[in-house]
């Protein structure tokens, strides 16, 4: 992946920062995929969106990943350092259904896509959108031979789909299982790397335009002149700044 421009990031940085959830990690998977039409990345299963924000993340960014999180028996802070260890398989298959046969029942389906994501969040609640979802990854459902709706199917087909999904689209869902130090409970941790890379885009773009604020007041520089120093010659005239 292409190394990108700080001004280019502060572009994508202020695309995304106008929009809210799904549509924000749509914009940041645009950045990964730039030669990809919109309906193209809506119709990306959600692993491979995931695998392709690691990618990008670490592009921008690099191996090292800072995270935070609290124990879920004590409460602990737990604060940990991931190296590119979690950076996310592609998912396996080319686009077949994926079938559950069990107990009479007889499901054909695929794993969501980054649009049922987008479409079932705008459900009123969390069940709204699971129900919604299912009613657009299930492709046929039978029992005994007869055809059934989507929503009708019961919790423990509907958790087999969700496993069988996940083995298909293993990147869909990353958990992480981090121990405490306090109590050595472990607390399962499901990383969220679209709102991980955003909130880590949004402190850099933050960081980099007070950079930009200090040194045009010192300087008179303009704001392109100011972005197109090397990272380490801002930061050189930042310490003249500050000892002068
Ligand atoms: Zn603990």
């Amino acid at each position: 992946m292409a190394l990108t421009a700080p001004v280019d990031l502060l572009d994508i940085w202020e695309q995304a920062r106008a929009r809210p959830g799904p549509a924000r990690a749509l914009v940041l998977h645009h950045a990964a995929r730039p030669e990809a039409g919109p309906d193209e990345l809506l119709r990306v299963p959600v692993g491979a969106r995931e695998a392709d924000l690691y990618a990008l993340r670490r592009a921008w960014f690099g191996d090292r990943m800072e995270v935070l999180a609290e124990c879920s028996s004590c409460g602990e802070a737990l604060e940990f350092d991931l190296d590119g260890g979690v950076s996310a398989a592609p998912p396996e298959g080319g686009g077949e259904p994926l079938r559950v046969v069990e107990d009479g029942w007889d499901v054909a389906f695929r794993p969501p896509t980054v649009g049922d994501l987008i479409e079932a969040a705008r459900g009123e609640d969390a069940a709204a959108a699971r129900r919604d979802l299912l009613a657009r990854c299930v492709l046929a459902a039978r029992h005994d031979g007869h055809p059934v709706a989507a929503d009708a199917l019961p919790e423990p087909i509907q958790r087999r789909l969700a496993e069988a999904a996940e083995r298909a689209d293993p990147a869909g869902d990353v958990v992480l299982r981090v121990a405490c130090p306090g109590c050595a409970a472990t607390t399962p941790l499901r990383l969220d790397i679209a709102g991980y890379l955003w909130a880590e885009l949004d402190f850099w773009a933050r960081d980099l335009l007070l950079d930009v604020h200090v040194l045009a007041g010192a300087y008179g520089w303009t704001e392109p002149e100011i972005l197109a120093l090397s990272p380490v010659r801002r930061r050189y005239y930042l310490e003249l700044c500050a000892d002068a």
